[in-house]
């Protein structure tokens, strides 16, 4: 049988100034502006509908001084998607920016890699450069959600759907999973945190958040493999993304289609 093609939306969400010396291990401009977008992502196709990561909520956002745009679930109101109805949520990992709302979707299943809850909850916690980008409170979200039978875990690759699989990357967090789309234009990945910028990919400099600098780098070589071609990974903070790819109409934030063809860059 033919795997199924699936669109893919990315909702920009949030945004924050920050310079390249933030955005990369080594740098020769480390002053160079070079803003952080952050995303949520949606998958539908026939009548699945699977959501990628939850985004953060406003009191996050003042907490870590981001400029919050839109709330994500809001945004995803406004895609005609009801948060009760979603029957999949996938975490690519259980940072703030990616696990914020996990709380919204009383309904769904949550799709994690095991070794991403064993980290977020485990001995390198007591390290405040490891936990700072994870909140306690999503991490007891998520225990709760664990305890209710609702989340569905991964040990490296898996499928949630025919033509939408999972994969274990590791480096940014040892259990950070990349999602591997079949759309009309061939195999997307959404690299999540694997690959904040093109950049980091393109330029093998991987993003100083990091657990495990050598995952990280074979990482790229990963998601070269699993994707189509080049232009088939979307990295999962930068701002290009909505400036390349076909834009929705009439919204009152940004949102854009990953399955159609960039329309520059
Ligand atoms: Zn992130």
């Amino acid at each position: 049988m033919a795997v199924p093609n699936y669109e893919i939306i990315a909702i920009r969400y949030a945004t924050v100034d920050r310079s390249a010396g933030e955005n990369f291990l080594s740098t020769d401009h480390p002053n160079t502006p070079m803003p952080i977008d952050y995303f949520i992502w949606v998958i539908r196709g026939g009548d699945e509908q699977v959501v990628v990561d939850t985004g953060f909520k406003e009191a996050a956002a003042q907490t870590r001084k981001r400029h919050y745009l839109h709330c994500p679930v809001t945004a995803l109101r406004k895609l005609g998607i009801d948060p009760h109805a979603v029957r999949d949520v996938i975490i690519t990992h259980l940072h703030y920016d990616h696990a914020g709302n996990l709380d919204q979707f009383p309904g769904a299943t949550i799709h994690l890699q095991e070794a991403e809850v064993a980290y977020a909850t485990g001995k390198y916690m007591a390290h405040k450069p490891l936990r700072h980008a994870y909140d306690s409170e999503d991490i007891a979200a998520a225990v709760r959600i664990i305890h209710s039978g609702r989340v569905r875990f991964y040990d490296g690759d898996g499928e949630v759907l025919p033509g939408v699989t999972l994969h274990r990357i590791g480096g940014h967090t040892p259990g950070l999973q990349v999602v591997r789309v079949h759309t009309a234009r061939g195999w997307v990945v959404l690299a999540s945190d694997s690959s904040h910028f093109y950049n980091n990919l393109r330029q093998r400099n991987p993003f100083p958040v990091v657990h495990d600098v050598g995952a990280m780098l074979q990482g790229y070589d990963r998601l070269e493999r699993l994707a189509e071609g080049p232009g088939h990974i979307i990295p999962g903070h930068d701002p290009a993304v909505v400036e390349i790819y076909p834009r929705l109409p009439g919204l009152e934030f940004e949102a854009v289609r990953l399955d159609l063809a960039p329309c520059a860059g």
